[in-house]
């Protein structure tokens, strides 16, 4: 049984006060459930006065980007290493944002993800099809070379600890969200190319989220899908009334 993964990535948003009102505010109307975990990605500067408040709590921090080394000279970089010593528990890898305004490729975002492992984090990998692929037909062959290469050499020990994001890049931050319907049927494209590299057991335990304009009204029919596990949220993770209603799905 996957257990439910919803976490709110809250981009270039938020100062640390801002931050640690809001955490403080959601962890305390938020209590442990068996059947799902909550993470919250803040922006670098707040992860380590929100690891404080969070501490003890049931909610998890996720940091939104990492370096593939351990240390070095990389001016403005910050290591797997220095997010787990932050307090994080999961990262994400890949966001298209990364993808499309800072050049990341495949390999990068491979590069990070097992560096995130090695460094004891779970990687949180975003893929998805721009709106020009999904109308060229490309989708599922973007997504396979997404998948091939982002996850190039992860062993099957890694791959327990990592989730992958399904993200169109259409849907995110433009109010248009995939169907359940439209969703379930990537889900279920990604689940086999798992099932296909790390085999039908080990497949069925990773969890594969989905975001791109997840609010209140739609989070519970996309998670009663079979193979949605969860959802990462942008916008409706900012404000408290709305991130609460979908923790609480
Ligand atoms: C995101 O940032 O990953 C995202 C899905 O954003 P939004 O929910 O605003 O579409």
């Amino acid at each position: 049984m996957r257990r439910a993964l919803i976490i709110g990535n809250w981009k270039m948003h938020k100062t640390v006060a801002e931050s640690v009102e809001f955490a403080r505010a959601l962890s305390g109307g938020f209590t442990a459930r068996a059947d799902r975990e909550v993470a919250i990605a803040p922006p670098f500067t707040a992860l380590h006065a929100l690891a404080a408040i969070l501490k003890g709590t049931p909610i998890d921090l996720c940091a939104q980007d990492v370096h593939w080394e351990r240390e070095g000279a990389f001016t403005g970089e910050v290591s797997a290493t220095m997010l787990l010593d932050a307090g994080c528990r999961f990262v994400l890898v890949g966001h298209s944002e990364r993808r499309c305004f800072f050049g990341e490729s495949n390999d990068d975002v491979n590069r990070k993800a097992r560096s995130a492992l090695r460094g004891g984090l779970s990687p949180v990998v975003c893929v998805g099809e721009t709106l020009d692929e999904r109308e060229a037909d490309q989708t599922l062959s973007v997504l396979r070379r997404q998948l091939k290469e982002g996850l190039n050499n992860i062993s099957a020990d890694d791959i327990r600890r990592s989730i992958v994001a399904y993200e169109p890049v259409w849907a995110i931050g433009t109010g248009k969200t995939a169907t359940p319907e439209q969703a379930e049927e990537i889900h279920d494209f990604i689940r086999q190319f798992l099932e296909r590299v790390y085999g039908k057991e080990l497949a069925a335990e990773i969890r594969v989220i989905y975001g791109g304009s997840v609010n209140p009204e739609n989070a519970g029919s996309l998670m009663a899908k079979k193979d949605i596990d969860g959802v990462l949220v942008g916008g409706a993770s900012l404000h408290l009334d709305s991130f609460r209603k979908i923790i609480h799905y």
